[in-house]
């Protein structure tokens, strides 16, 4: 048996020196976030997502700028498994690795199950899971190679747990947990680990959004809708921040974090412990 100490050459500033990260979705919110801390730790980055390209180029020399990292963009769509693995390719082509894949684009949609669109329901299957599963397809073999990987998919609390009305998210969110399983297993003699992190309510676009429309529609505040409906679950009652998520990841990806793999972590305020 091949017994090394971990830690051997990553600095404790920049851990991640050295290695390449995609991130799906990190135009904005969540994935944005732990692009940032990914650089921040000295990895380079691979942003994706739908955005304004003069925005998208603005956060490429931000981040590049503010850590010294290479940062890349790929416009590859999630619903696209042909796009998902040009993106790999095209990665492998300019970096010749591929060490740390967080599958985290995810889009959202609430309605009652008879009156969910079929449109929503594929788009969000197809964003939610299936992408993690055409991205991780394509990144293995050269993770394998290096025998080292990082897979680090971004569930939900509504991976452990459901609520009405988000019927595919539900779905989704619980593939995505099984899946990170099947690969932790799949890839654990490989120096490669697969986990699933598990939010809660966590402050971005995507919540924001939510806050107004739910303010109308119940006729309360934004205090009230944000303590009494979308932290109703969430007994610590705050948001999440999306640093948190990015120090966890960097965590998750580092040598310290090798013997953790097939976890679904909740960072959800206690909602899960109920
Ligand atoms: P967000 O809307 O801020 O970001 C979503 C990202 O996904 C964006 O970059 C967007 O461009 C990208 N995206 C959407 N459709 C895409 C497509 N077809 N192709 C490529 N990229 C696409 O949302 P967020 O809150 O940051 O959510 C990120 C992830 O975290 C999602 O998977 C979401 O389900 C999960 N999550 C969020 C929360 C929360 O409270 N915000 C809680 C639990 C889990």
């Amino acid at each position: 048996m091949n017994i090394q100490v971990a830690t051997q050459g990553a600095s404790t500033a920049r851990p991640l020196a050295g290695k390449v990260s995609l991130v799906t979705g990190s135009t904005s919110g969540i994935g944005l976030g732990i692009a940032r801390s990914l650089a921040a730790a000295g990895s380079a980055v691979v942003l994706n997502g739908l955005g304004v390209a003069a925005e998208i180029a603005e956060t490429r020399e931000k981040l590049a700028g503010e850590f010294g990292v290479k940062v890349d963009y790929s416009p590859a769509d999630m619903t696209r498994p042909d796009a998902i693995a040009e993106m790999v390719a095209t990665i492998l082509a300019e970096h010749g690795r591929l060490d740390i894949l967080v599958n985290n684009a995810g889009i959202q949609h609430v309605a009652p199950l008879e009156q969910f669109p079929i449109d929503k329901w594929n788009a969000i299957l197809a964003i939610n899971l299936s992408s993690a599963f055409h991205a991780t397809r394509a990144a293995l073999p050269t993770m394998r190679k290096n025998r080292f990987g990082r897979v680090i998919n971004i569930a939900s609390a509504h991976g452990l747990v459901a609520s009405p009305f988000k019927a595919a998210y539900v779905a989704a969110k619980h593939g995505l947990v099984g899946l990170s399983k099947v690969t932790a297993l799949e890839t654990a003699e490989d120096g490669i680990t697969c986990n699933a992190i598990c939010p809660g309510y966590v402050y971005t676009p995507l919540v924001e959004a939510q806050i107004d429309g739910q303010a109308k529609a119940h006729g309360i505040s934004r205090d009230q809708v944000i303590r009494d409906v979308l932290l109703a679950q969430q007994p610590n009652k705050r948001f999440a921040d999306v640093g948190e998520l990015g120090a966890l990841t960097v965590f998750l990806a580092s040598d310290a974090a090798a013997s953790i793999t097939g976890i679904a972590l909740p960072v959800d305020g206690g909602w899960t412990a109920h």
